[in-house]
């Protein structure tokens, strides 16, 4: 497993790299949410890139960009029994450097969600996205469903800008309890970890409304806002109930849909999201 920095030495080395190509991108920090998408990566493709940089351009100014957790040693160790091939490993620097100003920015899908409550991030990240696709050159690009409105956005952005490859979208990953795995689950205390589990038992109630017959979006997003409203750790950003490729908010359920939320868990933002449909 090569483990490389600079964008020409990367060239050289994916140039080597024939039959397809399986790219991964994360911030690092890795837990087996990105583990998984690794070794789907593995199964699909005859070769693997894992990128690890954290984006600065995709943070906001109060958001936690020099806190983000950083451990590359451990990273690394958990990459390599998987197989890759290369891990990347960029600076900030040799993405933005000085007088950087092109931009990605995908309109209607980043206006709501994610999109309201982190204005640039998705700038941030379609623009990185881009840069990295434009270097990697991979066949298919794997992204998880637990940043869904991520995964919608360069899907969209893919298709736009004619990226020769196919956006692979992998099942969030969850601890026993239901919590979504997240690198920022490591920012919660005791007390806000048994109490992060109500974004899972929240929308697994609206599944079970909606399994129950109920097509009625406000009521599903009633049932998710009264469950998180009765823990007193967790304070509510947003609930949504949204068309899953148009994310507008819905009415009446008829196809695809994605449930989502953001929760304040003391000063931890989480996210999660299930898809239902008939
Ligand atoms: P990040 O390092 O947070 O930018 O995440 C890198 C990739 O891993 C993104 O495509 C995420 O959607 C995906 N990912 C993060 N958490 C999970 C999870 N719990 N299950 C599946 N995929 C995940």
């Amino acid at each position: 497993m090569k483990v490389l920095t600079g964008i020409d030495e990367f060239r050289g080395a994916r140039s080597s790299l024939g039959g397809s190509l399986g790219f991964v991108p994360t911030m690092g920090y890795l837990h087996e949410g990105h583990l998984s998408l690794i070794r789907k990566a593995r199964g699909d493709c005859s070769h693997v890139v894992v990128s690890i940089f954290v984006n600065p351009t995709q943070f906001g100014l109060n958001e936690d960009l020099s806190k983000y957790p950083r451990d590359l040693k451990r990273d690394l160790d958990l990459i390599q029994p998987l197989g890759a091939d290369i891990v990347w490993t960029p600076t900030p620097e040799i993405m933005y450097p000085g007088g950087f100003q092109t931009w990605v920015e995908v309109e209607r899908l980043t206006q709501g969600l994610e999109g309201t409550m982190r204005p640039g991030h998705f700038k941030g990240v379609a623009t990185v996205v881009a840069k990295l696709f434009n270097v990697v050159q991979p066949h298919k690009a794997y992204f998880g469903q637990k940043d869904a409105q991520q995964a919608a956005v360069i899907r969209q952005m893919a298709r736009d800008l004619n990226f020769p490859l196919e956006v692979v979208v992998c099942p969030t990953v969850r601890e026993a309890d239901g919590l979504a795995m997240s690198s920022r689950n490591k920012y919660l205390d005791a007390e806000e970890r048994k109490a992060a589990v109500v974004l899972f038992r929240a929308l697994s109630a609206a599944k079970s409304a909606f399994d129950a017959g109920e097509r009625n979006a406000e009521k599903l997003r009633q049932i998710v806002r009264n469950i998180l409203a009765a823990e007193p750790h967790a304070k509510t950003q947003y609930v949504s109930c949204a068309d899953y490729d148009t994310l507008e908010e819905l009415e009446l359920i008829k196809g695809n849909t994605l449930l989502s939320m953001a929760v304040m868990l003391g000063k931890t933002r989480l996210i999660d999201n299930f898809v239902i449909g008939p």
